[in-house]
């Protein structure tokens, strides 16, 4: 196994994807702020901002009614995912050149691990050094995506996953940056604790009540008195805030199916918590479905009962889907077959399979699918920014209108 230290890993990251792309297609827009999401008129968000954009403060997931007052005369573009789909594919196309090991974190995003591979040869520039720096990886690439998407993208490198984003992070954007393992505390000392991985509010909260608000804080601090506060996590921090990562860089294998499913603290036979559940499962699965640019035929519902009795009842539906809407009305076509329950549940789940690649060519969503289908991709814009379960849709959270009685 490769030391930790020796590894190269490069972090690519697009530069405002959506909104760059519609102004390479479009250069009667370049210099303007243009905002890619829900037209300003109706309730809708904003999925990606020009850096133009973002000068009045407009940020992906913002209301396009806000942005729209903080900045009148931008430019409100409609989202085109098959557009931006196309690109993503020609963008991982690339990235498969240098290495097979490529994870892909979304649509515009990947890590690569380069680790041993040859010097990258760069067409028409000199030579690189034999054995190839890990600068000199990232330009190549950073170079090569420039010349064939003609759009900006930040490059990371390091000798890990954590530093590698941390450096696309902060070369932003449309830059490059490497950060050393031995460079690492320095670089990460003034940044505030919510750089780290896993510091969401709750823990830099309770960092702070010791007093702990910067990397550098925490590197001060004994691993002893983190472990009182925070408990297992304190190791991993601790590691995390001198730029230590172990993770590997994950190639995603060929997908049969894509599920989730949840266990409910209480057994419940509550058809309202039940659909509720469902919702957020379908919606879940939905964005991963997207995510990978698939779509599937096959709706599957596992039930298990108290007694752990455990059953699955599913689906094919006319034509595959990546809609939540969809998986979410399959689903709950599947729960009320096995109406009335026999007894209460203690776990659900909802998987698609039959799955399939999104056709570029393959638009034919039509009607209710199509709206439905605007309004997820909206949603994976801002969700993919923001992480997960910050957008959630209406129906995944309508149980909780007080008139629902439950
Ligand atoms: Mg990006």
């Amino acid at each position: 196994m490769t030391p930790a230290q020796s590894r190269v890993i490069v972090h690519v990251d697009m530069d405002a994807f959506y909104a760059s792309i519609e102004v390479r297609d479009n250069p009667q827009y370049r210099g303007l702020p243009v905002v890619v999401g829900a037209a300003p008129g109706g309730r809708g968000v904003v999925a990606a901002a020009s850096y133009e954009a973002r000068r009045y403060g407009i940020r992906s997931a913002m209301p396009s009614g806000e942005a729209f007052a903080r900045c009148p005369q931008a430019l409100f573009l409609p989202v085109d995912m098959q557009k931006y789909r196309a690109v993503s594919s020609q963008l991982f196309d690339l990235l498969d050149t240098f290495t097979p090991r490529v994870e892909p974190v979304s649509i515009d995003e990947a890590y690569l691990d380069l680790t041993g591979c040859p010097a990258p040869s760069t067409a028409g520039a000199s030579p690189e050094a034999p054995g190839g720096s890990p600068l000199a990886f990232s330009r190549a690439i950073k170079g090569r995506i420039g010349e064939t998407l003609h759009l900006p993208v930040s490059v990371g490198v390091a000798p890990n996953k954590f530093l590698a984003k941390l450096a696309s992070e902060l070369a932003k954007p449309d830059g490059l940056r490497e950060i050393r393992l031995e460079e690492a505390a320095a670089v990460l000392a003034p940044l505030p604790v919510t750089v780290l991985w896993g510091v969401g509010p709750q823990t830099r909260q309770r960092l702070g009540s010791l007093g702990i608000d910067t990397v550098g804080d925490l590197q001060r601090t004994p691993t002893s008195v983190l472990r009182a506060s925070l408990g297992f996590a304190a190791e991993e921090l601790a590691r995390l805030s001198r730029g230590l990562d172990d993770r590997a860089v994950e190639v995603s294998r060929e997908t049969k199916s894509i599920g989730r499913e949840t266990t409910f603290e209480e057994d419940t036979a509550d058809r309202e918590a039940l659909l509720r559940t469902l919702g957020a499962l379908a919606e879940d699965v939905a964005r991963s479905l997207r995510a990978e640019g698939l779509h599937g035929r096959t709706v599957t519902l596992k039930v298990r009962y108290e007694n752990f009795h455990t059953l699955t009842r599913n689906l094919t539906l006319p034509s595959p889907t990546n809609s939540g809407a969809v998986i979410y009305r399959a689903a709950v076509g599947l729960l009320d077959r096995l109406a009335p329950l026999p007894r209460p549940v203690r776990l659900i789940g909802v998987s698609v399979s039959g799955l399939g690649r999104v056709g570029l060519t393959q638009v034919s969503l039509f009607g209710e699918e199509e709206q439905h289908a605007r309004v997820d991709q909206v949603v994976d814009a801002i969700n993919e920014r923001f992480g997960e379960g910050t957008v959630r849709q209406a129906r995944a959270v309508e149980g909780d209108d007080p008139e629902d009685g439950s």
